[in-house]
Formats: structure tokens, sequence, C-alpha cells
């Protein structure tokens, strides 16, 4: 599926080459792309003259659910009034299983003219399977996405950032994945630290938002707050901003791929590399006796507004001191992270899952198992379709989870 896929990207810029060459007049063309990492359209309707695309996310088979969308619009009339339509991709993107249109179809778009800063457009009319984005084109050429992208090259350029101003800070390859590409990772703070935290973000590739939380909580922890300064002397800290960086990488939404998906793969016997190189780290944290808190970052459904947690099912059951660390660490969030959308005063638990066997193999059961009583362990669900969406408003989610973290840990 993803060969027609390109085809049809690749026929359209060809087509509008053609034009502009053979027509002067046709340089108004409007065309689109999505040849670039994490690139994903499949172009339905272009025309020109009255501004109006009609796109759908690209499908690749077995590469997840079809919601992301991410793709260059050349030849705009600046200044001038541009219709895209995004319609839902309704393929079967697995034997069997087709989408709900509304995780594709967020109210307001993210849209870049450089690639690389990214604002929202104004909120857009959904209708059932379709959302129509009424925009002024800001340039000639520019970018318009599901929300704002976050690559392996910003991976990389937060890394080597950090890495460049913290001390203690040393990066590692986590893992090749797959297709072979790396899954870059980052250690903080003094390898005997007596304490340890795992934070992992983008399991699902779709999710770009919880890579941008991800950024925040390193910004931050590698910040001149005093609270992170001690954080850093007191605590290591493990950093996967992607983990599934194929999927991330190939424009694939990624949830629900085949064989597994990327958070239910955590079992004795993973298939994704990176949950293994994962895994392995995770164990000789836990053999130190050193592992405190682990932190899965994750996008949840349209209709959550305000971010959460998905804790312990067997709440109930805990120790106490280990439902007084859960509570603990509630609490501070709830206050830490009250800014920009408030955070839910409650733990949600994934009931939604159907056997105990597969959500076992989800990352946050697997590594409760692993730490026992001692480890605080969280999926974070930072919510996306709402104004708040944005780098800025999820880089203060991943700021105020650090705070969180900092606090968490310095009083016990
Ligand atoms: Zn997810």
């Amino acid at each position: 599926m993803s060969a027609s896929f390109v085809g049809s990207v690749v026929g359209t810029a060809l087509f509008g080459i053609v034009l502009a060459v053979g027509n002067p007049a046709a340089l108004g063309e409007l065309r689109v792309a999505a040849d670039f990492p994490g690139g994903s359209a499949e172009v339905l309707s272009i025309d020109s003259e009255a501004a109006e695309i009609e796109i759908c996310p690209a499908l690749q088979f077995d590469r997840g659910w079809p919601c992301w969308w991410y793709f260059r619009i050349d030849g705009a009339n600046a200044g001038k009034l541009i219709r895209v339509t995004v319609r839902a991709n309704q393929a079967e993107y697995r034997q069997g299983q087709q989408l709900a249109p509304h995780w594709a179809l967020p109210k307001r778009a993210a849209i870049s003219t450089d690639n690389r800063n990214w604002v929202q457009t104004d909120a857009a009319v959904l209708e059932a399977d379709r959302i129509t984005y009424q925009l002024t084109a800001p340039a000639e050429t520019f970018w318009l996405a599901w929300g704002p992208p976050y690559q392996l090259a910003d991976a990389e350029a937060l890394l080597a950032d950090v890495a460049g101003k913290t001390e203690t800070a040393q990066r590692y390859e986590l893992a090749k994945t797959r297709d072979g590409r790396p899954v870059h990772a980052l250690r903080v703070g003094p390898p005997d630290a007596k304490t340890a935290v795992w934070l992992q973000a983008r399991q699902h590739a779709w999710e770009s938002g919880s890579s941008w939380v991800a950024d925040g909580f390193l910004r931050w922890v590698a910040s001149d707050d005093p609270a992170a300064i001690r954080l850093r002397q007191t605590t290591e800290i493990h950093f996967v901003p992607i983990m599934d960086v194929d999927n991330v990488e190939r424009g694939a939404g990624g949830k629900d791929s085949t064989p597994r998906d990327h958070n239910r793969d955590w079992d004795d016997a993973p298939g994704y590399p990176e949950v293994a190189g994962a895994q392995r780290e995770i164990k000789k944290l836990v053999a130190d006796g050193r592992l405190r808190v682990f932190l899965d970052l994750h996008n949840p459904g349209p209709k959550d507004h305000r971010p959460f947690y998905f804790g312990p099912s067997d709440y109930d059951r805990l120790p106490e001191p280990t439902r007084r660390d859960y509570d603990r660490f509630l609490e501070v969030s709830l206050h830490r992270i009250a800014e920009p959308s408030g955070f839910c005063a409650a733990y949600r638990f994934s009931s939604y899952i159907k056997t105990e066997e597969e959500r076992n193999r989800v990352s946050r059961y697997w590594v409760a198992r692993q730490g026992g009583p001692e480890v605080v362990s969280l999926t974070l669900e930072t919510s996306w379709n709402t104004p708040d969406g944005t780098v800025p408003g999820y880089r203060q989610v991943g700021m105020g989870l650090a705070e969180t973290l900092a606090e968490f840990l310095e009083r016990p």
C-alpha cells in the first residue's frame, strides 16, 4: 500500500513540474508532497483554481492506524484563502480492522512555513468522516500536519544539545530498529546514584505530542533551576524521546501494528529491538535496587481534554507504602502539571484491554512486575485535541512532569 501512496504523491509532483515547464501560467499550480521523514498523505484531489486540496492519511498496511498525516503544499497563493480537507482513511489497516475517523481529524492542524516552527490553525468544522481547514496561505510553500511533527532529527538535536551542556549527560544507542535505524537515548546524573528513573516516549508513532512532552521534560532536567540541579546530582535519569523510530520516520501511525502493538510487546520475547533494549537497561537498574519511577508517554483519545495517568489496576491490592507512593505522585502532579490544561484527579486503568495476558504485555505492567513495590510505574496521556496541543503546551506538561518527579523524589 505504501508503494501506491508514494506513486500518487510523486505522480502529482511530476505532473506539476511538467505543467510548470510547459506553461508559465501554471506556476500557480498547487502541489502536495510527503516524500520526507514522517510524511504521510494520499492526494485525493487538487483544484488549483478553487484553491482546494483534499487528502487522506496514507495507508501503510500492517504499520498501524492510518491517522497521522504530514505534507507540504507548494504553489499556494500567499495571503489568499485555501481550503484543505482531510478525509479519514477507512481502508483496512490490518486484516479486518478499520480506524474510526475522529483519530485522524484534529480540530486544529499544525502549520509551519519552515518545517521547524509550528503553530495551530484556527478550529475547523468537523463532519462525519472529514474536516476542512480554511487557511490563509502563509507562504507559497508551507507544511501542514496532524500535530507538530517530532522526527528522529529533532531527537538527535535535543540530545546533542543537552549532552553538550550537561556535565553528567551521556548519549547512548538503545538499539537498532528492525529496519536498522538508531534509537537514541541519554542518561543524565551520576551512574552510581541511589535512585534511577526511566522515561520514554512515542511507542505509538502518531502520538507526536508525547515526544514534545519528553522534550520539555529533558529541557527542565538540564536547566539551571535549583531543583533540577539537585535532581541531576542525586538521580540517574534514562531518557528515550522516540521508541518506535521506524514508524515515526515512515510516517505510519504505529498503533495496532502487526504482528504486535509496540506497547503490547513487553514480554520475555519482544519483537522490537528497542523494547528488548529498554528491558535490558531497566532490568539492570532493578537488579541494582535503584529504579524508583518509570514513565511512558502517550497521547489519548480525541475527547480526553485533560492529561491523565494510567495507573496500576491492582491499586487496591498494592502494599500500603506503594499505594502511598502512587497517591503522592498523583497529588504532586495535580499541582505541578496544572497548566496548561489541568490534570485528571484520579488514576485511570487499562480496563479496555480485554485479557490479563495482553495487559501484562503493556510496558507499565511489565516494569511494575520487574520493579516490585519500590517502583511507581505510570503511563502519561497528554491531550492533543485542544488549543494546548502545541509545542509550548506539550513542553509545559513535560516541565511539570519533571518538577513532579523532582518534588516526589525529594520528599520521601
Ligand atoms: Zn499510545
